[in-house]
């Protein structure tokens, strides 16, 4: 289901054809990276990847309804609301945004930007900063090639400063090793761009949907790190090859988090005509889903993009994506 939105769309800015061709739209990457109010600001690009039919789209529709609540961007330069506490706004409100949907059918393969941009000054530094969404299609799914999975995952983690990976109801092992051969793909990329860095990526967040196991791990950021921490424990007793995997993903990324959300109730999980609103999800999953996007998203915890330490500006991270796309073109 997809509602029309007042200022923005989503964009393919890359997409995989049925004849397995990379297509890139850099009309559109160049309206929205060397937009005048972009190309001089430093950059946070968000990002969220995994199984298709997860509620990935739905999610970020919420982190979109928070954005335009707490900031301005191109397409509304206006002041954003008043009451900002109330972002979640009214309860019979259909979403819009991303495209989302029940049922089995996947959407095409690629990369999805959201074609306006969300402004902001830090109030500590005075600096501008850009904050960008993307939105990925057809990761695990079964009609993706693992070539074109790990192609779209290396990418997504090369592009963005924060990075959801999607999963539904625990990290299983199979997860780990391919999040493990992605992340390899990744580095290998950047190391044409940036060396060797340390740790050349920066916030990845497991965000588990449907935990039923409150009482070993709380809903939440904080019951979600400890699982996490339990999930990457090295164990000394350990096959190698899952000892190797755990440290692997450790030292590929300078923050590994996660959150644990509840069910969203029958209707948002099962209804094929729901529309999004907030008044018929569960009140336990509201109240995770509004943590974690303000944890995420207000103007104190968001990322900037760093490559070899540096901030890049919307113009330079416009450089950056082309030669990565170019890159995975061949
Ligand atoms: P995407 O393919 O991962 O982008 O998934 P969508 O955002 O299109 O959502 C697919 C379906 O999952 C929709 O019917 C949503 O209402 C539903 N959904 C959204 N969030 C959740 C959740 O946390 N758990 C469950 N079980 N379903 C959800
Ligand atoms: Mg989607």
């Amino acid at each position: 289901m997809s509602h029309d939105h007042p200022y923005g769309k989503p964009v393919e800015v890359l997409k995989f054809t049925d004849t397995k061709q990379v297509v890139v739209d850099k009309a559109e990457l160049e309206k929205m990276f060397d937009h005048q109010e972009v190309k001089n600001r430093k950059v946070v690009v968000f990002s969220i990847i995994g199984a298709f039919r997860r509620g990935k789209s739905f999610f970020l529709d919420y982190c979109l309804r928070f954005l335009y609540s707490h900031y301005p961007s191109i397409n509304n330069p206006n002041n954003p609301l008043d009451n900002q506490q109330d972002w979640m706004g009214n309860g019979e409100e259909p979403l819009s945004g991303f495209t989302w949907r029940s049922g089995t059918k996947r959407d095409t393969t690629g990369i999805i930007m959201w074609s306006d941009v969300f402004l902001h000054t830090l109030e500590l530094t005075g600096e501008k900063i850009a904050i960008i969404v993307m939105d990925t299609q057809g990761l695990f799914d079964n009609e993706t090639s693992p070539a074109e999975n790990s192609r779209i995952f290396a990418l997504g983690t090369l592009i963005s400063s924060i990075q959801v990976l999607n999963l539904s109801s625990i990290i299983q092992e199979d997860q780990l090793q391919y999040l493990q051969f992605a992340t390899e793909f990744a580095r290998f990329a950047a190391a044409d761009s940036q060396g060797q860095a340390e740790k050349p990526f920066q916030n990845l967040l497991f965000l588990i949907r449907d935990w039923s196991n409150p009482d070993e791990f709380e809903f939440g950021t904080e019951g979600g790190d400890h699982y996490l921490k339990d999930v990457l424990k090295v164990k000394s007793d350990q096959k190698p090859e899952l000892r190797s995997v755990r440290q692997f993903i450790s030292s590929s990324f300078e923050n590994i988090n996660c959150c644990l959300l509840p069910y969203p109730g029958k209707t948002v999980a099962r209804v094929k005509t729901y529309d999004g609103r907030w008044s018929k999800m569960d009140e336990e999953f509201k109240e995770e889903l509004q943590k974690v996007i303000e944890h995420l998203l207000l103007p104190n915890n968001v990322i900037l993009k760093k490559i070899n330490s540096k901030d890049l500006k919307g113009s330079e991270m416009k450089e950056y994506i082309d030669s990565y796309f170019q890159l995975f073109q061949s």
